[in-house]
């Protein structure tokens, strides 16, 4: 069950207990809820405030967990440089073991490496110590 800020045509707000939100639509549609001080049936749904989502607190914390795993991955990987397409083909395709590769790639070879089913991850440019 789910609780629901609802309010009528005449601006009572109150609450509803639904099944699911689709049950309190379906329900609303065939003007099944109405409302308790007036009877009115043109019911719409508020925003109820716990269920609002604070992406703007959590944002920060998830973007330096996803660059930590990031920087985690690249750390772990060989860099291959500009051999980095035929290296991913050659780990695709098991001619040599599996192994993490970053490295070097043109739109075009990466495009042509996702069509042919390998799974790459395109980043950004590496940074200069990188390509020492
Ligand atoms: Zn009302």
């Amino acid at each position: 069950m789910i609780v629901l800020n609802l309010c009528c045509g005449n601006r009572h707000q109150f609450e509803g207990w639904f099944a699911s939100t689709e049950e309190f639509s379906r329900q609303a549609e065939t003007l099944l809820v109405a409302c308790p001080h007036c009877s009115d049936v043109r019911i719409t749904r508020l925003p109820s405030g716990p269920h609002i989502k604070r992406t703007g607190i959590s944002e920060p914390a998830d973007i330096n967990a996803a660059l930590s795993a990031l920087a985690a991955l690249v750390k772990d990987s060989e860099n291959v440089g500009a051999k980095f397409p035929e290296e991913a083909r050659k780990i695709h395709y098991e001619e040599i073991p599996p192994r993490s590769i970053r490295g070097i790639a043109s739109i075009t070879e990466v495009k042509a490496l996702i069509e042919e089913g390998i799974a790459v991850l395109p980043l950004p440019t590496p940074s200069k110590d990188e390509m020492h």
